[in-house]
């Protein structure tokens, strides 16, 4: 691997050293076909839950270990590296159960996180529906209090793991009985819940093995006390939840370009031209170190970030938007420089660095496309008076 020092705690880097040798061992060679099928690799799943991978994000109270993120995000980077679909899955562990973390029950944790611990299940993160991308607190799916239960109607879209998921925090407008004031709430729901389906599974440009699904709810029942948090403090837990996880999609894209850099520093170092390897090329050795550059000023960023989300030094949220935006557009650029250094040859299914860059895009689009980022960043800066 092409990199600089930076210093990791010492367990942190014996996790790193451990996960990077599985996923080279085990991941690597199942990359190609993982692409070409698009189907999810339950036998890459499985290797991770035994390696403890999912335990990662979840406190310890609950069968969790560690607990850092810093931890989360280093290991998110290293199996990006060789698979980003696989990474996503991994992350979607986090970003589909942050608000069961930070405003669930105790009666929810102790049900559900022994069991996400493991890898048994499956979670998913629901927010984004056909007319609210972007304007997340426009959606319109209604959960309506009758009793004991909320009612829920609507659809959500794009949804990462929609389709193989066992639970689903769904992000649903519910009114205030006394003021009428509309606002969102936050439910858990069940796979194999009465009226819970998914609809189309999306054919994506990359991020194949990752599935990405519609879900459907109709009249769907839900106990109230699957609700996480109070009624109508929804927006503020998923932006909480957003926050902590735009680190990871960070993470994400500083590991695929990493993953781009060193298949370019590989090649140009065996690739001859005009008499000679192209890494003696000047024009060749300038793309690599405007990659590398990018490369290592985005590991500062995440692991910076990271560190600040696990010692709570606030204010979290502009740095977690600073951290993302600039890492998913660092790995746009040094994913398409690794295109251009290998050539004809890079623009072939049958080299990595084609598949990295359809896989780099999803990173500027989820979680708040990079306008969105700006958005953030500018109304930490100006104050919200402004944006
Ligand atoms: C691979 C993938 C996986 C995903 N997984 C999930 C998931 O698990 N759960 C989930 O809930 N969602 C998921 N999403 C959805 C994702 O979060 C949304 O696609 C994203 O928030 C953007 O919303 P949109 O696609 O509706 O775009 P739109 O909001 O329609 O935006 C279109 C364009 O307008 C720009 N724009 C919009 N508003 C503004 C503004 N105020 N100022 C400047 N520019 C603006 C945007 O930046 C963009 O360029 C996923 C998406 C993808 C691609």
């Amino acid at each position: 691997m092409v990199g600089l020092y930076l210093e990791l705690p010492d367990d942190v880097q014996d996790i790193k050293k451990n996960i990077k040798k599985l996923v080279d061992n085990k991941l690597a060679p199942r990359t190609r076909e993982i692409d070409e099928s698009d189907e999810f690799a339950w036998d890459i799943r499985k290797l991770l839950a035994k390696q403890g991978v999912f335990s990662l994000p979840f406190p310890e109270e609950y069968g969790g270990v560690d607990g850092r993120w810093l931890t989360f995000c280093v290991v998110i980077e290293e199996i990006a590296r060789v698979n980003a679909a696989v990474s996503m899955s991994v992350g979607c562990t986090a970003l589909g159960t942050g608000a069961l973390c930070f405003a669930g029950t105790e009666e929810q944790k102790r049900k559900y996180i022994p069991r996400l611990v493991t890898g048994e299940l499956i979670p998913a993160f629901g927010l984004t529906e056909p007319n609210a991308g972007s304007d997340a607190s426009g959606l319109k799916t209604k959960a309506v209090r009758q009793g004991d239960e909320y009612v829920i109607n609507g659809s959500k879209c794009f949804i990462t793991q929609g389709n193989i998921a066992d639970i689903v925090t769904v992000a649903a407008k519910t009114t205030d009985s006394e003021t009428g004031k509309k606002s969102i709430s936050l439910f858990i729901v069940e796979k194999g819940t009465p009226g819970f389906s998914y609809g189309t599974v999306e054919k994506k440009m990359g991020l194949h093995g990752s599935p990405t699904a519609e879900l459907i709810f109709e009249d769907v029942r839900v106990p109230a006390i699957n609700r996480i948090g109070a009624e109508g403090e929804g927006f503020k837990i998923l932006m909480r939840t957003l926050d902590r996880s735009r680190i990871m999609v960070g993470a994400q894209c500083l590991g695929i370009a990493q993953g781009a850099l060193d298949e370019a520093v590989k090649y140009a170092r065996t690739r001859e031209q005009f008499g000679q390897p192209i890494s003696k090329f000047q024009g060749v050795q300038f793309l690599l170190a405007e990659m590398q550059t990018l490369v290592e000023a985005s590991r500062h960023l995440v692991y910076d970030a990271a560190n600040r989300w696990d010692q709570k030094i606030e204010p979290i949220t502009q740095f977690a938007s600073i951290t993302k935006l600039f890492c998913s557009e660092a790995c746009v650029k040094v994913t398409d420089k690794a295109v251009q250094v290998l050539g004809g040859y890079g623009y072939m299914r049958e080299y990595n660095v084609e598949r990295m860059m359809r896989d780099a895009k999803h990173a500027t689009l989820v979680e708040g496309t990079s306008q969105i980022q700006k958005l953030i960043i500018a109304r930490g800066l100006l104050g919200k008076e402004y944006v």
